[in-house]
């Protein structure tokens, strides 16, 4: 499944799909339905998203196959809102999913639609369906309706409102409309069949009184279209040719066909499904989202632990991460869980070839270079990126007072302990060779305070001329030079690969990670980073791939946050849990 291909540029060309690794069954589809020369060659494609929440990764899988596939064949993909629940939607989400689509690198140009835009036109298209005796006004309450819709097992039972006749429809549901009824009183509902096998086909709810004000039509409507009735009509009205979506829906397909055969619209999009993105130690459904926000679990939607792409972003995802992600991940017609591990995979992948190394000390032990003159400060010579030769050298101050990381220094080092120690010699990176000379301790609390060391001058640029080896190179800076800054360690926001899982309550809450977020404060940092500008991304040297946040950054105090480590401790930690546990 993992495609290691790298991703070419995509072309527009019509039939003929750019990447072996982007095939897929929706593909076949496709190309199939343009070589019977079906929907005139074109490919419409939409991303509908209902604007109550922000979007997730899941989300991103939709987008990318959306308008990738669009592009792939030179058609065009629409952003639609799917907005008719006034009740939870908000311009806030609205907002922030337009701008999450843009930051993903995909452009709906001057497609942008409502499907309240098509509010006038879907309820036409209801007079139209009961006056083809195939709608009925139903005036039983919300309880009695599922009451009566029967069972898997069982058939439902007729309302018995079924038989009004088409003028009254038409009275009734023009009051509706007119606002002369409370919440409740009334329904609109398909006429189709009450002992249908697929429970979406007996009499589903087609419009429903909701006195409310939406975020864009305001007051305009007291009556509100249903997702099944809304979602064919607007693929419909706007050309769309693949209504992709994802598995749920398959048992609506029946529905939606319906819909669209009764009222005979003159285009009939094909609606086609595929596996929705689960990933594991990841909740991704907006009202687990919502419950982490609201709970205060998280500081909001853009908290660099959630799977939102507001929080990916500001944890240091880059939006080419997040689309290598979706097109390795592929796309199925089965349910499965992705290994988180795989994203991690995708952006260090991405931040291994562009980000800019730089040396940062999170927890700083104070070095002194006994031998080195106390006025005395060099530039070195440092590599900006190995992996990428255009990226040049920068220069970083080297004196007599460092910082280096605490748990680089051991006073009584095990054996496979290779890093500094009494009496030990190790390389600091860039710059000398350096040896323990003292190690002085806090009289009270027996903490080390600070080490003594001597270099060998012969060793500038890290490497001694007689030829002796050291075990361990170090990263440093200099105490002089440093900047302070506060660094903000993410881990996995849930310990349980599905959280939730296995409870009767379904509480996933219980499985959130306490320890998901630690702060450092004060770093050191090498001088050169008080240039970073929010959101810029860095390799820490031996650390893991920091950014520099977007909101809480002052030059003065600049915040990073941990995108990802180097390699995958996790999966270290969950072995050796996993190893505990047998
Ligand atoms: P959630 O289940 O998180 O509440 P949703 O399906 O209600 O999501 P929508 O705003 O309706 O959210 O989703 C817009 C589009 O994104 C839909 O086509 C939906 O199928 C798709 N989508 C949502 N979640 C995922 C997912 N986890 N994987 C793939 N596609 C998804
Ligand atoms: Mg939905």
């Amino acid at each position: 499944m993992h495609n290691r291909r790298p991703a070419q540029e995509k072309q527009p060309q019509k039939n003929a799909p750019q990447t072996a690794a982007a095939a897929n069954f929706i593909r076949s589809i496709i190309e199939a339905d343009l070589e019977a020369g079906k929907y005139g060659g074109r490919v419409v494609t939409r991303f509908p998203p209902e604007p109550n929440g922000y979007l997730h990764i899941g989300h991103a899988k939709s987008i990318c196959l959306n308008f990738g596939l669009a592009a792939d064949f030179g058609g065009v993909c629409n952003l639609r809102f799917d907005d008719t629940n006034p009740a939870k939607e908000d311009v806030e989400y609205v907002d922030s999913i337009k701008e999450d689509v843009r930051w993903l690198g995909y452009d709906w140009e001057d497609r942008l639609f409502y499907a309240s835009d098509y509010f006038e036109k879907l309820y036409q298209y209801a007079l139209d369906l009961i006056r083809a005796g195939r709608a009925y006004v139903c005036s039983l309450s919300g309880a009695e309706i599922r009451r009566y819709r029967g069972t898997l097992t069982e058939p439902g039972t007729e309302s018995p409102y079924r038989n009004r006749p088409v003028a009254e429809n038409l009275d009734l549901f023009q009051r509706m409309r007119a606002g002369e009824f409370p919440d409740g009183t009334h329904v609109l509902r398909a006429k189709i069949d009450m002992a249908a096998p697929n429970l979406n086909l007996r009499d589903p709810t087609l419009y429903r009184i909701r006195h409310m004000t939406h975020h864009r039509t305001g007051d305009k409507w007291c009556i509100y279209p249903m997702y099944d009735f809304t979602h064919c009509l607007c693929d419909a009205i706007e050309g769309v040719t693949h209504s992709i979506c994802t598995l749920e829906f398959e048992n609506n397909r029946p529905l939606y066909d319906w819909v669209l055969d009764t009222l005979q619209t003159h285009h009939h999009p094909r609606q086609i499904e595929f596996a929705r993105l689960n990933l594991s130690y990841t909740v991704l459904s907006k009202r687990k989202l919502v419950a982490l926000v609201d709970g205060g679990h998280v500081s909001g939607w853009d908290d660099p632990r959630m799977p939102t792409l507001s929080g990916l972003r500001r944890r240091g995802y880059t939006p080419r991460a997040i689309r290598t992600f979706c097109e390795r991940i592929g796309v199925a017609k089965r349910d499965s869980t992705v290994d988180v591990a795989l994203l991690e995979y995708c952006i260090r992948e991405d931040l291994n070839r562009r980000a800019p190394r730089v040396m940062a000390v999170l927890r700083p032990l104070k070095v002194i270079i006994d031998n080195y003159p106390e006025d005395r400060e060099e530039m070195l010579e440092a590599r900006n990126n190995p992996e990428d030769p255009g990226a040049g050298t920068r220069r970083v101050p080297f004196s007599r007072v460092l910082y280096i990381e605490r748990e680089d220094f051991m006073e009584d080092p095990p054996k496979k302990f290779f890093r500094l120690a009494p009496g030990r010699e190790v390389r600091l990176r860039y710059a000398y060779f350096i040896k323990c000379v003292r190690v002085v301790k806090n009289a009270d609390s027996g903490d080390i305070e600070e080490l003594h060391c001597t270099y060998d001058p012969a060793t500038r640029g890290g490497d001694a001329p007689d030829g002796r080896k050291v075990k361990a190179t170090l990263h440093w800076v200099s105490a002089r030079h440093c900047i302070d800054a506060e660094v903000r360690l993410y881990e996995h926001l849930f310990v349980a690969q599905n959280p939730g899982e296995d409870r009767p309550d379904g509480d996933f809450i219980v499985d959130l990670n306490p320890n998901s977020l630690e702060v450092l404060d004060p770093c050191k940092m090498e001088p050169g980073l008080a240039a970073a500008r929010p959101g810029d991304g860095y390799q820490f040297e031996r650390l893991g791939y920091f950014c520099a946040d977007q909101y809480d950054f002052s030059s003065a105090k600049p915040v990073f946050n941990r995108t990802v480590t180097l390699r995958d401790t996790w999966a270290k930690i969950r072995r050796q849990a996993v190893g505990k546990a047998r």
